[in-house]
């Protein structure tokens, strides 16, 4: 086991007085190469400037194999740099996010970025299938049992025991850049249940809209959320910034206004490179006045050099002098704090979603008209193996009809409006959406169909979208109800609602 090692990344974030800076690192596809010596390069010469305090590594990027965070994560930190690696969810089920977490935890890898990640694209042969078995809040939830020692319950593999406190230190991400209403309340009706499972510190998605980034700390700041918060500052280079605009890089928003100042940049003698890194500059100093714990760095083509004049140039800048410079909202974009701008209309009258409501409470809710009697027959159905398969055949056909149901096991429709995330979301999200909708459409199937969630959005009873809080997190699925009947489960106590015994349930009525 690796013995504890000095967390310049932990330290300086918890310190109110510093303001910290990491830089990001995208190792590509193999184990070593070119592209491999120039980030260990970049590293070292970091390290001997001292500036930047950890080094963050993502995992696949792009939804892509890439060399794993870990393995340049053991790298950056045998060169006495914290790593703080990208946690994503993608490519794992729970059994293997939990296993990397020992591996973490035994290399004294403590610095996670806990994230969904982007839909899995081209891998060996083909497209690789997606995982998305935990979503982030539910593996903050597992971060945190396992700081504050995890029981694992008898019948477990290794039975009965305690495990060891392990002393992560996890963050989550958010978008701030969301230009529709539907979107931009998710996106902090998450942050809310990310925090509320344990997130320690919080990193903004990158952006280019100086009043979001604000509107993100006066939001934590409202709801007397104190964990530190860095904003995401990306300098990308004129052939990316096409890339971005094109909205190929999923949840970022690239605004026209700022390519075209770009595109002129490019004109000069140094192709834009000074005005690149002059803006990226303000941003820095901006934002440190703005009030952000610290800075997320990332970009193409940035050697040591550049890096170091960019940090240079920021600490002599007065980042409120260059507010209006580098503010690059998008034409039309809807803002939390900005109560003149147009509410987003609603484009279903949620008629069926009054009806579905009805039935549900009725059925489902111990105070239901139809509970007993729902109860009832449930019980009796599941004492006879024919009348169980019949029962499934009835709920399997109904809810195929209506919702597109994929009979998990486990219902989770009364929390997404009366839509099915199993087969509406590609990433199967039951906690809220991911961060890489844009304008409105899902990651996966860009201007083809809405985000799943701003479906539920639209088809839910009116939000007050100027007054979020968070949702209660639903727990992973248990898959051994994969193809059973989700009514079944339910009034057995078997999905994730946990219903009591009857004979509680009567106990407490009658209290
Ligand atoms: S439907 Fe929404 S939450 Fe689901 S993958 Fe697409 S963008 Fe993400």
């Amino acid at each position: 086991m690796t013995q504890p090692v000095p967390d310049t990344f932990r330290e300086s974030l918890i310190t109110a007085s510093e303001f910290t800076i990491t830089y990001e690192l995208v190792p590509g596809r193999g184990s070593g190469g070119k592209r491999l010596e120039k980030i260990l390069q970049l590293a070292e010469d970091a390290r001997s400037d001292g500036r930047i305090k950890a080094f963050s590594i993502t995992d696949n990027p792009g939804g892509h194999p890439a060399l794993s965070p870990l393995s340049l994560g053991l790298d950056i930190q045998a060169m006495g740099i914290s790593p703080l690696l990208h946690f994503s969810l993608k490519d794992k089920n729970r059994n293997m996010a939990e296993s990397q977490l020992f591996e973490c935890h035994r290399h004294q890898l403590l610095n996670l970025l806990v994230l969904g990640g982007d839909f899995p694209r081209y891998g060996f042969q083909g497209q690789a299938m997606p995982v998305f078995d935990l979503d982030s809040p539910q593996l903050l939830s597992l971060i945190e049992r396992l700081r504050h020692n995890f029981t694992v319950k008898k019948g477990a593999p290794g039975q009965a025991m305690d495990l060891p406190k392990m002393d992560f230190f996890a963050g989550c991400v958010v978008s701030p850049f969301k230009t529709l209403e539907s979107e931009q309340v998710w996106q902090y009706v998450k942050l809310l249940t990310k925090i509320q499972c344990g997130a320690q510190f919080v990193i903004s998605q990158l952006g280019y809209d100086i009043k979001k980034y604000r509107e993100l700390i006066t939001f934590l700041h409202g709801h007397q959320i104190n964990i530190p918060v860095m904003a995401n500052i990306f300098v990308p280079s004129l052939s990316v910034a096409r890339i971005m605009n094109q909205g190929r890089v999923p949840g970022v928003i690239f605004p026209d206004k700022l390519l075209q100042e770009m595109e002129t940049e490019a004109g000069s003698e140094d192709k834009g490179e000074e005005a690149r890194l002059q803006r990226g500059a303000a941003m820095i100093a901006a934002l440190r006045e703005m009030g952000y714990s610290g800075i997320h760095l990332g970009g193409n083509n940035l050697n040591f050099e550049s890096i170091s004049y960019l940090l240079n140039t920021a600490e002599k800048m007065n980042g409120k002098e260059y507010l209006e410079q580098i503010h690059f909202p998008e034409p039309v974009t809807w803002y939390l704090l900005d109560t003149s701008g147009k509410a987003e209309k609603k484009r279903h009258m949620p008629l069926l979603y009054k009806v579905n409501h009805f039935i549900h409470n009725q059925v489902f809710s111990p105070d239901g008209s139809l509970f007993n009697i729902a109860m009832k027959i449930s019980t009796c159905s599941l004492n006879n193996r024919y009348l169980t398969r019949f029962y499934t055949f009835i709920e399997h056909i109904s809810k195929k009809i209506l919702f597109h149901c994929r009979m998990c096991g486990d219902c989770t429709l009364a929390s997404s409006s009366y839509l099915c995330p199993q087969s509406g979301c590609p990433k199967k999200m039951v906690n809220g959406p991911c961060g890489g909708s844009n304008k409105g459409f899902c990651e996966v199937y860009p201007n083809e169909r809405r985000c799943f969630w701003v479906r539920s959005y639209h088809r839910g009873p009116k939000p007050d979208s100027r007054n979020i809080s968070s949702t209660d997190p639903i727990p992973p699925k248990d898959w051994s109800l994969d193809r059973t009947s989700s009514w079944l489960n339910y009034f057995s106590g078997k999905d994730h609602c946990k219903l009591p015994a009857r004979k509680d349930l009567k106990q407490r009525r009658k209290v």
